[in-house]
């Protein structure tokens, strides 16, 4: 029997996206996780997200993992970038969005990476592997909590092994990545406050040979097809005729449906289909009250749903993970007290909210209320109708081109963001304009010799000194006797862009602070990793069970 040890740093409740993130997150910056997951499998029929976001991608990159993903996936992204509206499959072409979900094939100067399609069961595989080979996470999978207990000394938590015998365990900090299913948001008392889609869904995995066989009417990473009796989305899972449909205004748990016949009628021809699963769903868009208890946090789908209209939903889990992991990290390393751990929910709380109002508005606008009977015609007059519906569908931009949302989020108002007054630009959700104001993601930047900025950066905080005559050394004194780790880097090429002499970048990459030289840096530094005095560090070894 396996033997798990009775007290742990970090607890992660859940190995989907988020847990497998956040264990990746703090088990490179050398803090021990155990990963509790009752799925012993990953379903790769069921694929849910297909969009790593270009945001994701960097993360990826920056835990050595991107090209992996890139290796895995079935759809390189050579092979499509636009999403196209179609009549259906065989039909005609509506209007298309070009380089949708940050698509593109040469390396652009706003981003490390660009966006890539991978089915969500694929991209936990790589997850999982990443985790499950850093020396410091725990993965018991076939396992599952069943209880939590929050205290302001630790959380207590029950869990079950896979014969369902009982463990106790006590953790410094337990987070809860159990999705919306789990046990620990009640375990907090916290609640999920919002509405519903009032559309309902139905995803169908399918293998059809016709529609690698067949000329399509044109070529899309994803098709919205508006038909006259079913509107909904179609891509491809692979290049071997495996494919995902969603049929919207479905209602697949009071309707009898047939899913060979749905396909049919989206694809516009009595083509082969061979079901592989089909799932009901509705859109969410829920909040939770709060995202904390005393030493336990919820992260990803456990605290926030949102529609997958624009593929936000796992890249935000991602983002969650990564804003707590470096700071628990430091919290646990003793470099940063406890109080930083309250800037995750000022943080991340309103990123949620956004990216909830972003994907929420497309509920509006999804495929069946632009069903039209004659939008097929060959003749003009369905031309005529297809023109006109081209311009409605401006309405979906927001939707495939969000990279205001998906680079251009912000931590401005954030306790360890330091202000400098000075203008940031208006948000957007689809236009990114970089700017190094502080709470920004570190606009990126190729630099001469081909690498990222972001490769340059340390694992701790990074001082950009953009102007080299400035001297640093009081940042060095004032970093080592906090016991903060501080890389200083010199990139006076990017002086321009980051508007300052020097730049503070933080552990997730986001601008602490930008300004020129400061008479205390002890302070600033102390500001931005929580305000008050630092606590040490906590070992517990997990050394008993890991693999
Ligand atoms: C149809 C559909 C399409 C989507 N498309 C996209 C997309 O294109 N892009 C995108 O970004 N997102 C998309 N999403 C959303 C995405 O799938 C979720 O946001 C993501 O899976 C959430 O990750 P998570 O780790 O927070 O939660 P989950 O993926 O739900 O993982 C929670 C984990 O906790 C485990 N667990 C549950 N209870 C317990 C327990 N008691 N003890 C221990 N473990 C437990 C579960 O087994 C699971 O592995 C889509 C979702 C759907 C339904």
């Amino acid at each position: 029997m396996t033997r798990v040890p009775e007290r742990v740093p970090v607890l992660v409740v859940g190995g989907g996206p988020s847990g497998l993130a956040a264990a990746i997150e703090l088990g490179r910056r050398g803090i021990e996780v155990l990963v509790v997951e009752p799925r012993t499998a990953l379903d790769p029929l069921r694929p849910r997200a297909k969009t790593t976001s270009v945001r994701t991608m960097e993360h990826l990159r920056r835990w050595g993992i991107a090209d992996r993903l890139r290796a895995v996936a079935p759809l390189p992204v050579g092979h499509a970038q636009d999403v196209v509206f179609v009549t259906g499959l065989f039909g005609h072409e509506i209007t298309r969005f070009e380089n949708a979900f940050g698509l593109w094939t040469e390396p652009r100067d706003i981003a490390a990476e660009s966006g890539q399609q991978a089915p969500q069961p694929l991209v936990e595989e790589v997850l999982r592997e990443a985790a499950a080979a850093l020396p410091t996470v725990t993965l018991l999978v076939g396992w599952r909590v069943v209880s939590v207990l929050d205290g302001p000394e630790g959380a207590q938590a029950v869990v079950e092994d896979p014969a369902e015998e009982p463990h106790r365990i006590t953790a410094d900090y337990l987070l809860g990545c159990d999705g919306s299913g789990g046990v620990t948001r009640s375990a907090i008392g916290a609640r999920y406050e919002g509405s519903s889609g009032t559309v309902p869904n139905l995803s169908v995995t399918f293998r059809s040979r016709a529609l690698e066989e067949r000329p399509l009417c044109t070529l899309g990473v994803h098709y919205w097809v508006i038909g006259a009796e079913r509107g909904g989305l179609m891509g491809r899972l692979d290049l071997d005729g495996t494919w995902w449909a969603i049929v919207q205004g479905v209602d697949a748990r009071t309707e009898d449906v047939d899913p060979v016949a749905l396909v049919r009628t989206l694809a516009g021809a009595d083509i082969d289909v061979e079901v592989l699963a089909t799932d009901p769903w509705s859109a969410r868009m829920l909040l939770v009250d709060r995202y904390r208890g005393d030493r336990v946090f919820l992260v990803g789908d456990a605290a926030h749903l949102n529609p997958p209209w624009g593929g936000h939903g796992f890249n935000t889990c991602v983002g969650d993970a990564v804003n707590l992991g470096w700071k628990l990290a430091a919290v646990l390393q003793g470099w940063a007290p406890p109080s930083l751990l309250d800037s995750y929910e000022a943080e991340r709380r309103p990123v949620a909210q956004r990216t909830i109002g972003a994907a929420g508005s497309q509920e509006a606008f999804l495929a069946p209320s632009f069903a039209d009977v004659d939008l097929d015609d060959d003749g003009t007059a369905g031309q005529l109708l297809r023109g006109d519906l081209a311009h409605r569908l401006d309405v979906k931009d927001a939707e495939f081109h969000s990279l205001g949302l998906v680079l251009g989020y912000d931590y401005p108002d954030s306790p360890v963001v330091v202000p400098d007054g000075r203008p940031v630009p208006e948000p957007s959700l689809t236009t990114y304009t970089p700017s190094a104001h502080p709470g920004a993601r570190l606009p990126h930047a190729w630099l001469a010799d081909g690498t990222s900025v972001y490769d340059r950066l340390g694992d701790g905080f990074t001082l950009l000194r953009l102007d080299t005559q400035v001297d640093v050394g009081a940042w060095a004194a004032a970093a080592e006797v906090a016991g903060i780790p501080l890389a200083v880097v010199d990139l006076p090429e990017l002086r321009a862009l980051h508007g300052a002499d020097l730049v503070l970048v933080r552990p997730d990459q986001h601008v602490a602070w930008r300004g020129s030289a400061v008479d205390q840096p002890h302070t600033l530094l102390r500001t931005v990793v929580g305000g008050a005095d630092v606590v040490a560090p906590i070992p517990h070894p997990l050394e008993e069970i890991r693999r």
